[in-house]
């Protein structure tokens, strides 16, 4: 039984004193039997992390870079994610991988660094829109798991958490329909049992992510393999966040 994950992406939306006005009234922050995330931008996470200290609720980060210190100029490293209490990162979401140049590699190296710090990384995939209509979606989606994960133990390789997002359907209300979703992430699980082994993949988690909403959420659920959501612009308010951890109770 794989216990299902419901995060949240809030981009960069969220002052220090939003923040805490969303955890405040989090009707989520005592749910039973789902995993609840909430990645905020950098400065609000010691504030929720002590916020949500007694709560159901654990805090993310949106990204991380892989050294454990160096000169990096305006980066954060896994060693200091882990030393403020924050169990979980964002790695290689569509936006740092089309807006930052994120590579495959890098992507693994983030991968590699997150569990090496006993962080959970939240490993994003997905097409756009022309490699979907040029039917390459299993080619990209393959390629992507397949060189973030390369070199993981199998001990590892379930700890991490993968969201497969169709570029096309982030922030663009257009959802993927559940039946594409589940062929999408039946295939990544395939793709797992085919680099580590069938016990493997029936351990790691694997979330749709792409327009989720209160509206939708429960057909994607309903699917065999879709084993939670990550949510963007509907983490925002934390009434229709709080219905999409109720959804996956
Ligand atoms: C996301 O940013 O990961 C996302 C899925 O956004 P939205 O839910 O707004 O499509």
């Amino acid at each position: 039984m794989r216990t299902p994950v419901i995060a949240g992406n809030w981009k960069m939306y969220k002052t220090i004193a939003e923040a805490l006005d969303y955890v405040e009234g989090f009707r989520a922050k005592e749910a039973d039997g789902v995993e609840t995330v909430l990645c905020g931008p950098y400065l609000t996470l010691p504030a929720l992390v002590e916020a949500a200290k007694d709560s159901a609720v654990g805090i993310g980060a949106q990204n991380m870079h892989w050294e454990k210190e160096g000169a990096f100029t305006g980066e954060i490293s896994p060693a200091m994610l882990q030393e403020a209490g924050i169990p979980y990162v964002i790695v290689g979401h569509s936006e740092r991988r089309a807006l930052f140049g994120e590579t495959d590699e890098a992507v693994r190296n983030k991968v590699k660094a997150a569990l090496t710090h006993d962080l959970i990384p939240i490993l994003c995939v997905g097409e756009t829109i022309e490699e979907r209509e040029a039917e390459r979606t299993q080619e990209v989606v393959r390629t992507q798991v397949v060189e973030a994960v390369r070199g993981l133990s199998s001990t590892k390789m379930t700890r991490v958490i993968v969201a497969y997002e169709p570029v096309w359907a982030i922030g663009t209300g257009r959802s993927a329909t559940a039946d594409d979703a589940q062929n999408v992430i039946a295939f990544v699980r395939r793709t797992l049992a085919d680099q580590f082994d069938q016990q493997v993949a029936n351990q790691v988690r694997i979330l749709y992510g792409g327009s989720v909403k209160p509206a939708n959420i429960d057909a994607l659920l309903e699917k065999d393999d879709i084993d939670g959501a990550l949510v963007g612009g509907a983490s925002l308010d934390p009434e229709s966040f709080s219905q999409l951890v109720d959804a996956a109770v």
